[in-house]
């Protein structure tokens, strides 16, 4: 079959495949209908980086079922159901897993990448979705999980205001989750003019661009000078690390979706941070309830607009320039047809 190789040097090729077996009663095996990438799939060029290992490329799918063994039948699944997943495998067995905490597993695992014709996947990586639901939206399953949770960790109430730091795909999602639960303002903090124009179409109040000299005094403006129920970072400029402790109000939320160079360090004075009683926190992956949970929000949420290019599988190379040279929130890949 095709796949779409990452070898370690950050080179990316087409490689021809053995088509991957069901190897336990557990796997399922899928028509891969449509993947998406992102920037997160760039990491391919940074050596240091653990989404950066030899392999498979893509992390987001979604497809058909075509094969499953016994145990995976017994869950329900079935030869021709649509379905998308995460491809992160959590072991199930250790105590974050017991409880349900499986975005702390301690043995967690990935499969190999998407973008290939077949992949086998463990029938606990899967969600069905519809049969009307377009693959392209169902793809985006995992990545507004991602989402969901941080959302939920911050715990954005009603009437708050919301300063997001990124206006790629997570900043944008996390926006419209934000408005829906009836945040007051949000302001969105992103130097690409393709992103504030998406932002502005999704309900953003404010859009601040952070090339602008004053941009820290205009925050402080659009908080009425008291700062933000929640400041969120989803993108990896370290600078708007340091600049998030001054905008925060007291008793708010500093929460990291992403990370930094390894040589990056966070700083904070500490007694402004005592004083403050700020919560700094950070949001990394999903748990398996979540993860489901977020097929019933998808429908609710405009993620048309964040793809905002579809190439067919066999000009992924492109894709992957394109996303090089424009970071934008999300390139969808066709695979199949
Ligand atoms: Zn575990």
């Amino acid at each position: 079959m095709r796949a779409l190789w990452k070898y370690k040097n950050g080179i990316l090729a087409f490689k021809e495949i053995e088509d991957p077996q069901l190897l336990s009663e557990n796997d399922v095996k899928i028509k891969v209908m449509y993947s998406t990438i992102g920037i997160q799939d760039l990491r391919v060029y940074r050596t240091w980086d653990f989404y950066a290992k030899n392999g498979l490329a893509g992390y987001e799918m979604s497809g058909i079922i075509v094969d499953l063994g016994s145990a995976a039948k017994k869950d329900g699944f079935y030869i021709g159901q649509h379905v998308s997943g995460t491809v992160a495998k959590f072991c199930g067995k250790c105590a974050y897993c017991e409880k349900e905490e499986e975005n702390n597993c301690l043995e967690i695992t990935s499969n190999a990448g998407t973008i290939c014709d077949y992949i086998v996947w463990d029938k606990n990586q899967l969600v069905p979705i519809p049969d009307d639901m377009p693959f392209s939206i169902g793809c985006l399953l995992e990545p507004v999980a991602v989402v969901y949770h941080a959302f939920r960790k911050a715990a954005i109430k009603k009437g708050e205001n919301i300063c997001i730091f990124g206006g790629d795909f997570n900043g944008l999602v996390l926006l419209q989750l934000a408005k829906q639960a009836g945040a007051k303002t949000v302001t969105l903090v992103e130097p690409k003019e393709v992103n504030q124009k998406l932002a502005r179409q999704l309900g953003a109040d404010f859009v601040v661009d952070p090339r602008e000299d004053t941009y820290k005094t205009e925050l402080m403006k659009l908080s009425d000078f008291i700062g933000f129920q929640s400041v969120v970072l989803t993108s990896s400029h370290p600078e708007w690390l340091s600049v998030s402790t001054d905008l925060v109000a007291r008793g708010g939320t500093i929460m990291l979706m992403v990370y930094y160079d390894l040589t990056i360090d966070f700083s904070i004075n500490s007694i402004k941070f005592f004083l403050m009683n700020i919560k700094i926190t950070s949001s990394f992956l999903y748990t398996k309830k979540e993860l489901v949970e977020t097929l019933a929000i998808l429908h609710s949420l405009d993620l048309h607009p964040l793809i905002h290019l579809e190439f067919p599988m066999k000009d992924s190379l492109t894709a992957f320039d394109v996303e090089q040279k424009f970071h934008y929130p999300r390139i969808g890949l066709t695979i199949n047809d």
